[in-house]
């Protein structure tokens, strides 16, 4: 029944940037409370533990987790044992197994799972799905690469085994690559660059096939500053294709191809809506398994320690 009582659990940064204000700009859903340790969101019920804010507001229909993927999953199963609807932030939790567990769990109680890919929902993503459907793909090489000290300041979760480091922002293109290309891919080989002083990598290098042996080639590195890349390039037999800023730009053949407007987190909730209303989940666990995957067959390399600051090095 519409609209939707929906509570938010970890009130941090992606809850403020882009949860709170898409929940108010989507009428199927009605904010009611919040569970957080330390955060909190002005005019509704607060909490510090997801269990007393189930307790105290009973009417919750679904809940939005937006706490880092190690610590999501006892958040989940209490939500959907508790028989709410379920929206995972990305990535939908910190191991493969774990996310299935609550997949069936969800299927059991007869709730919706969502495991959200925000990067998906990106205004040119579509249209380079359909432009990659209607040509032969020769080679595709995706470069993300940022700057860690500007995009994740002090967060020390990311550097913690389960937090994927790079991957962090590389599952994005992972995410947009499996949902463009008309074929699957999988690992070939692989390099992992891991600090010395830290459980998870600051680059990798990969290198994906398809059954066909057509290359896809992922360069992610997380110490590039100044000018920021999140592009997706692809030869085909239709010319070259750019996708750019992360899935908002496309261009083919140098001409720029008009997008949707940025919509991400919003149409995310519509999707969380939709499969709630119907009655389904949305759980594609692909982008999780190329990221698995390159743990297990990627080679490491120790690299230079990582500090916040750049001084402390
Ligand atoms: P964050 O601000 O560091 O963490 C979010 C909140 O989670 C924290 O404020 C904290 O709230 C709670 N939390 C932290 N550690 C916890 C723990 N050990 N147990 C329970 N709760 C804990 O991180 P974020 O940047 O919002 O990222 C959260 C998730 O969103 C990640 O999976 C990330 O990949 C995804 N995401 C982030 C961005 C982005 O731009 N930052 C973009 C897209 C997706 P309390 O201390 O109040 O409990």
């Amino acid at each position: 029944m519409l609209p939707i009582n929906l509570a938010i659990v970890g009130v941090g940064k992606i809850a403020r940037d882009q949860h709170l204000p898409s929940i108010a700009g989507n009428q199927n859903f009605k904010l009611v409370a919040a569970a957080s340790r330390n955060g909190a969101v002005e005019d509704i019920a607060n909490f510090t533990t997801i269990e007393a804010m189930f307790d105290a507001v009973p009417s919750i229909d679904a809940v939005s987790l937006c706490m880092p993927p190690q610590f999501r999953y006892d958040a989940a199963y209490k939500a959907i044992s508790a028989g709410k609807h379920v929206f995972l932030e990305k990535p939908p939790g910190a191991t493969l197994s774990e996310v299935s567990d609550l997949e069936a769990l969800a299927k059991h109680k007869g709730v919706s799972l969502f495991a959200s890919w925000h990067s998906r929902y990106a205004g040119a993503v579509e249209a380079a799905k359909s432009f990659l459907a209607s040509v032969k793909i020769s080679s595709v090489h995706i470069v993300w690469k940022e700057d860690v000290r500007h995009w994740h300041p002090n967060q020390e979760w990311i550097w913690e085994a389960g937090g994927l480091g790079v991957f962090d922002p590389g599952i994005n293109a992972l995410s947009i690559v499996t949902h463009i290309l008309p074929t699957d891919i999988f690992l070939r080989s692989a390099t992992l660059e891991f600090p010395e002083n830290k459980h998870a990598p600051i680059a990798a290098d990969l290198h994906f096939t398809n059954a066909e042996n057509v290359p896809v080639h992922g360069e992610f590195d997380w110490r590039q500053v100044g000018e920021q890349t999140w592009n997706i390039i692809a030869e085909t037999s239709g010319g070259q294709m750019v996708l750019s800023h992360g899935g908002a730009t496309l261009t083919i053949n140098g001409a720029a191809v008009p997008a949707a407007p940025e919509t991400e987190y919003s149409a995310l909730y519509r999707r969380f809506a939709d499969i709630i209303s119907n009655g389904t989940s949305d759980v594609d666990l692909a982008p999780l398994r190329h990221v698995a995957d390159s743990f297990m067959l990627g080679k490491r390399v120790v690299v230079a320690p990582f500090h916040d600051s750049p001084e402390a090095g």
